[in-house]
């Protein structure tokens, strides 16, 4: 039998697609790879997935492991050898169980993010993970790249969010870590090694999730401001006054908000941004309100009207209802697919000290505008955590020196962060794109550590070939 026939021995004629079926799962999100693969192979349960990793072992067959497809730097798309298999998780998508007093739940990897989120929230709590892809990301996804999003602040990345895993090994074994336990110090912590591992070790195929208590209200503004300085000193007073509940300190440049107006005129905006705005940044603030806060409406606009009194702002906007908060947060989540379309787009994701990010975005600036005019920024993402999309705008051609600017426009960028403690990828990973990049910037010593690790567990190399590691 041939491979293709065995594969569909085990998970079924009709989820072993090959051909044009299979093309939707080779290209990534961005449209900047597309690779072949020997079949997509869509397993419906944890054994399944057991039985079909054992095959690929016991064949060294490469597998890519593949969620929503929505990651941003191809770390789902296979290489062009057509040797691997794409392991979709899509038909993995129960949710186990919820349980209210332990405040976890349990779901399985293929589950998309917004029906976590809708299912605990129909128990009574809140999955508090959130970001601009959660109608098509999987929660394996999101565990497998450690996803940080708008709420990071309050409640921590996807890391922070999980208890246990259920995790099928390079050789097919099962490792079945689903504990509901809030402490648990019994050795080395297996589930953080997956956390974030981008699929190199394994393939999650279940997970317990943290709940947290659902907010009574949440209180939104959309701020303007004359420079990412007062955006800082705003994000300084916001977390002394309001503490854990601050749950959202999203910034976006004037130009990324212009954008998303040329791109998506429909859109209802309070601000008019562009060239003739005067401020330079915005920012979304957003404070939870939990049983117990007494008028935290009232608390939330004065700390606005006394950020308007000391003149950190040029204007403010607090929603005064949920539709109002959702156009908000629909301007904020429309960037990545305005730029999608807007031309060429070199794309990074940095993590700086907060209090270094007004000047290394000042300088990091000049030094781009001089060395590559026609480039154009657009900044946006989660000050709050020290972390920007720091995308440098070119304009679309099929220019073959285009990746060697590339190159240099992110070499400009990244020994500009690593130089001031920062990293260079904050929440996305690094997929098969930041590869060489990793090699370049991590110490020797913490590489061969993390080589160590992956030969320990997966000793063919089969598991998400050239991701992370080149
Ligand atoms: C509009 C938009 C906004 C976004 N905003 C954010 C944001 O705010 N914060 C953020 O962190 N990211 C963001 N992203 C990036 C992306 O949504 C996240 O990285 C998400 O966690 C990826 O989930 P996925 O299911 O799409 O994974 P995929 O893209 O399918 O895979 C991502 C990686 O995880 C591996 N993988 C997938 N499933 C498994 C599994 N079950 N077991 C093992 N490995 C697996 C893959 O091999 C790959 O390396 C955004 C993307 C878009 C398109």
């Amino acid at each position: 039998m041939s491979a293709v026939e065995q594969l569909r021995a085990i998970v079924g004629q009709r989820h072993v697609l090959v051909g044009e079926e299979a093309a939707p799962y080779l290209t990534d999100w961005r449209r900047t790879r597309t690779g072949r693969a020997l079949a997509v192979v869509r397993p419906a349960n944890t054994a399944e997935t057991a039985a079909v990793v054992k095959f690929c072992a016991d064949n060294v067959v490469p597998i890519v492991p593949q969620g929503g497809n929505t990651g941003q730097v191809a770390g789902a798309t296979p290489d062009d050898s057509a040797r691997a298999i794409v392991l979709h998780t899509g038909r993995m998508n129960r949710i186990r169980d919820i349980d209210v007093v332990n405040d976890t739940m349990v779901v399985e990897a293929g589950c998309v993010l917004q029906e976590v989120q809708a299912a605990a929230r129909a128990a009574g709590r809140l999955f508090p993970l959130s970001l601009g892809a959660e109608g098509s990301c999987f929660i394996g996804g999101n565990l497998a790249t450690n996803a940080g999003g708008t709420q990071v602040l309050s409640y921590g990345n996807a890391r922070e969010l999980v208890l246990g895993l259920e995790v099928v090994l390079p050789n097919g074994e099962i490792w079945d870590g689903l504990r509901h336990l809030r402490k648990d110090n019994t050795g080395f912590s297996l589930r953080d090694l997956f956390v974030g591992s981008e699929g190199t070790l394994g393939v999650i195929t279940a997970a317990v999730l943290r709940l947290h208590p659902l907010p009574r209200a949440e209180h939104t503004a959309l701020l303007a401001l004359d420079s990412i300085d007062s955006a800082t000193q705003v994000f300084e007073r916001a977390r002394s006054r309001f503490h854990s509940a601050l749950t959202a300190f999203e910034i976006m440049s004037d130009a990324c908000l212009a954008l998303v107006a040329e791109t998506f005129p429909q859109l209802r905006s309070p601000i008019k941004p562009g060239p003739e705005a005067s401020a330079r940044c915005y920012v979304l603030l957003e404070v939870a309100e939990h049983d117990g806060a007494d008028d935290m409406g009232d608390v939330f606009a004065e700390f606005c009207a006394h950020a308007w009194d000391d003149g950190l702002l040029q204007d403010a906007v607090i929603a005064t209802s949920t539709a109002q908060q959702t156009e908000l947060w629909t301007l904020r989540e429309s960037i990545t697919l305005a730029l999608a379309s807007a031309g060429y787009c070199v794309k990074h994701d940095i993590s700086l000290p907060i209090s270094a990010i007004p000047g290394f975005v000042r300088q990091n600036s000049d030094q781009l505008a001089s060395k590559f005019p026609e480039a154009r920024l657009m900044v946006f993402g989660h000050l709050g955590d020290g972390n920007l999309h720091y995308n440098v705008l070119l304009p679309d051609s099929a220019d073959p020196a285009r990746e060697s600017l590339e190159t240099s426009i992110q070499r400009c960028v990244h020994d500009h962060v690593v130089g001031l403690g920062g990293s260079i990828s904050a929440e996305q990973g690094i997929g098969g794109k930041r590869t060489s990049d990793l090699e370049k910037y991590k110490s020797p010593v913490e590489l061969r550590l993390m080589r160590d690790i992956k030969r320990a567990l997966d000793p063919m190399g089969i598991m998400n070939p050239g991701k992370l590691f080149t």
